[in-house]
């Protein structure tokens, strides 16, 4: 039996008050770990903990903050990545509408470890209820002591800045959220120098995703051992949200362990898909990652296991299709949603999204050619590896997979104008 840990709470409303949060328990890992421990405790804890990153890239939490440099002469920051907005991602909003303080706290711990004095939620522009509940919630930690000067009574100064977006999807690559904080373009920079070195402001820097920094409160109250019994394996630990969308009898974000079989998220908890319908595929991570095929669903949802199944965990965010989905069209929406999010500074990414999605419409709408898909592949593998940042290998690979995998769908499409599964016809 799987016991709730970062979802304990969401269902009381009142624990969006700091003095219920408190009541349940809440903030004593945050005043133990800046009165007891210090920094390099922390950051080992977390990194025997195997926590990684919950954004999408997996990378281990405690290994991350290790980076950072000390001694340098300039602050330090921390900003909190609330841009959620891979489509099919909706987990990190729960979280900040929910149980805010549970982020609060997340954030107050993960900034003792890297000395950070002065922390940022960059949060997505669309979610104005999550600002306000965050707004509320920061105010209250500010008047109970628990942000500001020498907070919980030790000798620690922190404070949060809540900034929101502007809705665009590349402020969610973390230079590009650096970018857009300093009031910049959110036009993602070169790497090196990785944030931890030179980031907002030219000062070391450490970006972690909202679900990520909420695991910490929990960490410390019950340990790094409490946490490593979680999950598929000593690689892939503790509490993870499964935002289950798409084509079923009942999708919700869910929290299980990480590594959970896919089978399980979708038949057990989710009610299996709808009005009898068969599969026709499963996109797990968000929209970048490659789809499964039906066949390829027996796997577990962790990040070595998806990899090995030649797709990523991402943001989780499980997508279910059934044998309705034209996947002409799911590739076609998908590549448009990547040419309207493009920053525009790679010309692969800036014109390889926009071409992709143009001879992907041309198919949809009947005026395909059989050597289109050939074309596109090409396309796909000019694309990927070789930009500032990852969007337009986001674009490039779900498509390749998508054709790859259905590519007899495509071809009925261009062969018969019209489409295999009945979603649509064009005369
Ligand atoms: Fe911008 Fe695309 Fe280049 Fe990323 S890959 S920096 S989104 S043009």
């Amino acid at each position: 039996m799987y016991e709730t840990v970062l979802f304990k709470n969401i269902a009381d409303p009142r624990v969006r008050a700091i003095d219920r949060y408190a009541e349940l328990g809440g903030y004593r890992a945050a005043e133990m770990v800046v009165k007891e421990r210090t920094p390099a405790e922390v950051i080992e804890t977390t990194k025997a903990t195997g926590l990684r990153g919950r954004g999408g890239a997996g990378f281990p939490t405690g290994l991350k903050w290790s980076f950072v440099p000390k001694d340098t002469g300039k602050p330090t920051y921390l900003c909190c990545n609330a841009d959620e907005s891979e489509p099919g991602t909706c987990k990190d909003r729960v979280i900040m509408e929910r149980d805010p303080h549970q982020l609060i706290e997340g954030i107050i711990i993960a900034s003792f470890a890297v000395d950070c004095h002065l922390a940022f939620i960059y949060i997505r522009g669309e979610f104005w209820y999550a600002y306000r509940v965050l707004e509320k919630a920061l105010g209250e930690a500010r008047a109970k002591g628990f942000l500001g000067k020498k907070i919980f009574g030790s000798n620690f100064d922190l404070d949060i800045v809540l900034h929101s977006g502007a809705g665009a999807y590349i402020c969610g690559e973390e230079t590009g959220l650096i970018e857009s904080l300093e009031g910049k373009r959110g036009h993602p920079r070169q790497k090196p120098p990785f944030p931890a070195v030179q980031g907002l402001y030219g000062c070391p820097t450490v970006v972690n995703n909202v679900e990520t920094l909420a695991n910490l409160p929990h960490i410390f109250n019950r340990g790094a051992e409490w946490f490593k019994s979680i999950g598929s394996n000593p690689k892939n630990t503790g509490p993870k949200l499964y935002c289950m969308s798409g084509h079923l009898n009942k999708p919700a974000v869910v929290e299980r362990e990480l590594g959970i079989p896919l089978p399980e998220l979708i038949y057990d908890i989710c009610g299996g898909i709808p009005g009898g319908k068969k599969l026709k595929g499963v996109i797990p991570g968000g929209s970048s990652v490659p789809i499964l095929t039906a066949d390829e669903i027996d796997v577990r949802m962790d990040f070595d296991s998806l990899a090995a199944k030649g797709t990523l965990l991402g943001s989780a965010g499980c997508m279910v299709l059934d044998e309705t989905v034209c996947m002409v069209r799911f590739a076609m929406r998908t590549a448009r949603f990547y040419a309207e999010e493009t920053c525009g500074q790679c010309s692969q990414c800036r014109e390889g999204t926009w071409w992709m999605e143009q001879v992907l419409h041309r198919i949809e709408h009947g005026h395909g050619k059989m050597s289109d898909l050939d074309m596109i592949l090409d396309m796909c593998s000019n694309m990927k590896g070789v930009t500032i940042c990852v969007l337009s290998d986001a674009c490039a690979m779900p498509v390749e997979a998508m054709i790859n995998k259905f590519r007899a769908e495509f071809e009925y499409h261009i062969t018969n104008k019209t489409c295999m599964v009945g979603a649509h016809a064009h005369a």
